[in-house]
């Protein structure tokens, strides 16, 4: 299984993060193998019956980082691309993520190996539901709870929850999170991902000593994430000049208005032919000038080609995995970059989906005002303490982040002792 997990590139670079991290904190081999396999790879066979009439079989996966501090938290991705390897890799990622936030939770990921663009909405639901019943062993408010990733969004959770609630026979809302505000939702958690990176993306910019009234930010991904980080950047008053997706990508140094440019994509299916925009080539887009920089959306595209040649401030990854141990090495030569990196940076989501979790647990309601100041206060306790400790450790962030995150599990798996 080692070597089959290595295979994959998201998966080695997951790795390649990990044991860096894991020299700088010099871990035990014990608590080291301990930390960076995952514990449980569930793969699944969804067969379902397309409108056609055909039957057809999709493969899904999830992957249990880590069970010793808490459940399982961690998205579902709908996407061509998911492979189990790439899945564990994200899930070592919410790993680190949930334990630099300080949440009571290992992480997880999900995915189903599909194209939700060309399928309907009778076709998502089906494979949805056989998806969640093929889960119902492995999951639960208390052992695994999932929330939407790329392709997913809070009517797939609902579809996951009246599946788990009805087989165990009453309502159990805190078996997803990222669900609709009226079936006990959270407030904000929709804008929650793209607000923290916004919140962080402030934050930097003020340790660059760049007014944030004055900058200019470029994103590359318009879905829930790339949406909500540019339309709160906006509203912050930062300047979007550029903005890209699966069918293109769209720049204007004046400015684009992303709620405009948001109907345009809701009617027309993608940015491209939004007509207050030039069009540009999405890999040219990561390269132009700009303030902050934000990948929102697939692993690994800041690489060795453009690392070099990016003329942001900041860069704010709001994707998991944007960049590749390569283009990293590059990065850490550029002073003059500022990096959040992914798991610091998109935190926001998984966040107030622990908060929304504890709501659930509650049966009470936070208004969202509550909810975006605890967040608020939470992102900027573990941007303080990254950038503290990558200072005073003389490290890259990501390792400092890593390493804040990585050392908390380390700890609990000591205490704990290995069974037998
Ligand atoms: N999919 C999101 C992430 O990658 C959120 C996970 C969650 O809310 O559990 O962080």
């Amino acid at each position: 299984m080692k070597e089959q997990l290595l295979k994959n590139p998201v998966f080695q670079m997951a790795a390649e993060q990990f044991d860096r991290t894991a020299d700088f904190l010099k871990l035990s081999n014990d608590v080291r193998e301990r930390c960076k396999w995952p514990k449980r790879l569930l793969t699944v066979s969804i067969p379902i019956k397309r409108d056609s009439g055909e039957t057809e079989v999709f493969f899904g996966y999830r992957v249990q980082h880590e069970l010793s501090r808490g459940p399982v938290k961690g998205g579902l991705r709908f996407h061509p691309n998911v492979k189990l390897g790439e899945v564990a890799a994200l899930a070592m990622w919410m790993n680190w993520k949930c334990a630099l936030m300080g949440l009571p939770f290992g992480g997880g990921k999900g995915g189903v190996t599909c194209d939700p663009r060309s399928m309907s909405e009778a076709e998502l639901e089906n494979m949805t539901r056989r998806y969640t019943a093929e889960m119902l062993p492995f999951i639960g408010p208390q052992t695994d709870v999932m929330a939407p990733d790329m392709g997913t969004n809070e009517q797939v959770m609902a579809w996951m929850l009246d599946v788990y609630s009805s087989h165990a026979g009453h309502l159990v809302p805190g078996v997803v999170t990222g669900k609709p505000v009226n079936l006990q939702g959270s407030e904000g958690r929709t804008a929650a991902t793209g607000h923290g990176v916004a919140f962080l993306a402030t934050r930097a910019l003020t340790k660059c000593k760049i007014r944030h009234e004055n900058a200019t930010a470029i994103i590359q991904g318009f879905g829930n994430v790339g949406y909500h980080a540019a339309l709160t950047m906006e509203r912050f008053g930062v300047r979007i000049i550029g903005i890209s997706d699966v069918t293109g990508a769209v720049h204007n140094p004046e400015g684009i208005n992303v709620k405009e440019l948001g109907k345009h994509v809701a009617k027309s299916g993608g940015v491209v032919g939004f007509t207050a925009a030039d069009s540009i080539d999405p890999a040219d887009l990561l390269v132009q000038p700009c303030d902050v920089l934000v990948p929102a959306a697939l692993e690994r595209v800041i690489t060795s080609k453009n690392a070099g040649k990016l003329k942001c401030r900041v860069l704010a990854e709001a994707a998991n995995g944007p960049t590749t141990t390569e283009a990293d090495a590059i990065l850490e030569r550029r002073d003059d970059i500022f990096m959040i990196p992914d798991i610091l940076c998109n935190a926001g989501g998984v966040t107030v989906s622990y908060f929304e979790w504890v709501q659930n647990l509650q049966r009470f309601q936070w208004s969202e005002q509550e909810v975006l100041t605890k967040l608020d206060t939470m992102m900027a306790k573990a941007f303080d303490r990254v950038i503290t400790f990558a200072q005073r450790n003389k490290l890259p962030h990501r390792v400092a982040a890593l390493a804040l995150g990585i050392k908390e599990v380390a700890n609990v798996k000591k205490q704990r002792g290995l069974f037998p």
